[in-house]
């Protein structure tokens, strides 16, 4: 699939559209969620164009990928994840239940998180 750089999160990473920042580096921006799922609902992404885990996997240096992943851990603890545990996905693909083509991580936590899929 090629990256549509209309995509939504392409337009938060230009500055075109708002975001609730949590944090952000070189290398990733992560925000709260628009329509959080639980107490806790942050996205990580990062700023190349990748349209989801395996696009990033197949195409982002080696520096990219080290840092996004260290992210992930980053902004779990920033969002005091870490205390009473934490649930990370990303969804790929439409049968994955992905919306918006730019990968994500969603961060989860502030409750229990329930069913690992319904
Ligand atoms: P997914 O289904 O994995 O693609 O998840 C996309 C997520 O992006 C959903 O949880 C949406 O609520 C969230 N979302 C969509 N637009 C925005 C936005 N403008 N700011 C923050 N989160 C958003």
């Amino acid at each position: 699939m090629k990256y549509d750089k209309n995509n939504i999160f392409a337009k938060i990473l230009r500055g075109e559209i708002p975001c609730e920042k949590v944090y952000e580096n070189e290398y990733i921006l992560a925000f709260h969620d628009i329509n959080p799922q639980k107490k806790v609902h942050v996205l990580v992404i990062p700023k190349g164009e990748y349209v989801d885990l395996d696009d990033f996997n197949r195409k982002a240096s080696d520096k990219e990928i080290i840092e996004f992943s260290k992210a992930i851990t980053y902004v779990a603890e920033l969002m005091g994840s870490k205390v009473k545990g934490y649930r990370t996905l990303t969804n790929i693909g439409s049968d994955g239940g992905q919306e918006v083509p730019h990968l994500h991580f969603h961060i989860f936590s502030g409750e229990k998180i329930g069913k690992m899929v319904s």
